[in-house]
C-alpha cells in the first residue's frame, strides 16, 4: 500500500526502536519516556542492545505518565557482509530462554572486551583505560563507549572517527564478539512472546534484489515486520523498503534508533528525512502482537 508522502503528521507520536543507558544510550530508562512524554509521544518502545536491564523502569515510568509502552531488545545475528539487527517486540523479559540468551551474550560481549582492551594495552595508546571501571563488568559496554576513550586520548575527533580507523570491522582492534544465529534470536523471542522485526535493512550491506530475497526468506522463517523507516537511510529508499515488506505480507515499523546526543541525527520520535513517526507505525506493530497464537 503506498500512501505517498504525506500521510506522515506533523508530530510526533510514537518512537518504536530506542536506546537507554541499560545499552549505549545517554538517557536513563525513566529520563527516556519522561522525554518521550515531554514531546508529547503516546508510544514508546525500549530496544536496548542484546539485554533487557532497563525494560522494568522504563515500563513503570511509563505507567506513572500513561504513556504506553512496548518492552523490546534489538539481537545482533551473524551476518556477512553487514550488520543484521533483529529487533523484538513485545517480549516477557523473564522468560528462561531470553534470560539464558541475554546472558551468554553480555558474556561474549565481556570476552570480546577484554580482546580489545588486552589490545589497546599492547599497542600503547595513550587511552584511559582505569574510565572503563566506571562500567561494571556486568553491565553494558559496547564499541561506542571504546570509542569516546580514543576520542579522549585525542586519537580520534569523533566517535564516528574511532570506528573508521580502529574500531570499525576491519580496521586495527576490530574483534568479533559471538552473537546469535538468526534462527536462535528467532526462537528466544518467540519463547518470550514476542514479535520480530528486521532493524534498518540497508546495514544489511546488501543490494535491493538480495534485500528482496532477503525479505520472503525471513518472512519465511518467521519475522514478523521489517524497519522500514530508519534516519540513515534516505526517505524515498525507505518508501521502497514499506513496499517490498508489504508486498510479502510483512507489517512495516518506523523508529528513531535514539541514542542521546551521541547521535543528534536521530531526534526521539522522528525517523527518515527527520519526519515525525506516524501514529499507523505503532498500530501495525500492536496488530501484529494482539496476533500473536
Ligand atoms: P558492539 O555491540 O559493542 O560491537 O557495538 C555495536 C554498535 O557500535 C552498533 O550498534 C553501532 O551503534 C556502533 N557501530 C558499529 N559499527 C559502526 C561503524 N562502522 N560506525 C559507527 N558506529 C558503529
Ligand atoms: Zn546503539
Ligand atoms: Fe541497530
Ligand atoms: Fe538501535
Amino acid at each position: 500500500m503506498d500512501r505517498g508522502a504525506n500521510w506522515i503528521g506533523t508530530m510526533p507520536t510514537a518512537d518504536l526502536h530506542t536506546h537507554s543507558t541499560a545499552s549505549d544510550g545517554e538517557l536513563a530508562p525513566a529520563a527516556l519516556v519522561e522525554k518521550a512524554r515531554a514531546l508529547g509521544l503516546s508510544t514508546l518502545a525500549l530496544t536496548d542492545h542484546d539485554n533487557t536491564l532497563g525494560v522494568a523502569e522504563a515500563r513503570a515510568a511509563a505507567r506513572l505518565v500513561n504513556l504506553e509502552f512496548i518492552p523490546g531488545i534489538e539481537i545482533e545475528i551473524d551476518f556477512e557482509p553487514g550488520e543484521f539487527h533483529l529487533l523484538g517486540y513485545g517480549i516477557d523479559e523473564a522468560a528462561p530462554p531470553l534470560v539464558e540468551a541475554v546472558e551468554r551474550l553480555s558474556h561474549a560481549r565481556l570476552e570480546r572486551n577484554l580482546a580489545i582492551l588486552d589490545r589497546i594495552a599492547k599497542a600503547n595508546l595513550p587511552l584511559d583505560l582505569d574510565s572503563i571501571e566506571a562500567f561494571s563488568k556486568t553491565s553494558y559496554l559496547g564499541r561506542p563507549h571504546l570509542a569516546d576513550l580514543f576520542v579522549e586520548a585525542h586519537c580520534a575527533r569523533t566517535r564516528q572517527e574511532a570506528f573508521d580507523r580502529y574500531l570499525g570491522k576491519g580496521k586495527p582492534f576490530y574483534i568479533k564478539k559471538a552473537c546469535l544465529a538468526l534462527e536462535e534470536a528467532l526462537s528466544v523471542i518467540d519463547a518470550a512472546g514476542g514479535v520480530s522485526v528486521l532493524a534498518h535493512p540497508y546495514s544489511l550491506f546488501v543490494s535491493k534484489d538480495v534485500l528482496g530475497t532477503i525479505f520472503s526468506q525471513l518472512k519465511a522463517k518467521g519475522v514478523r515486520g521489517i524497519e522500514a523507516y530508519h534516519p540513515t537511510a534516505k526517505y524515498g529508499q525507505c518508501v521502497i523498503l514499506e513496499r517490498m515488506a508489504h508486498e510479502r505480507g510483512m507489517f512495516v515499523t518506523a523508529g528513531s534508533d535514539f541514542h542521546g546526543k551521541t547521535r543528534p541525527e536521530c531526534g526521539l520520535g522522528r525517523t527518515s528525512g527527520n519526519k515525525p513517526i506516524d501514529i499507523r507505525f505503532r498500530d501495525e506493530l500492536v496488530a501484529a502482537l494482539e496476533s500473536r497464537i
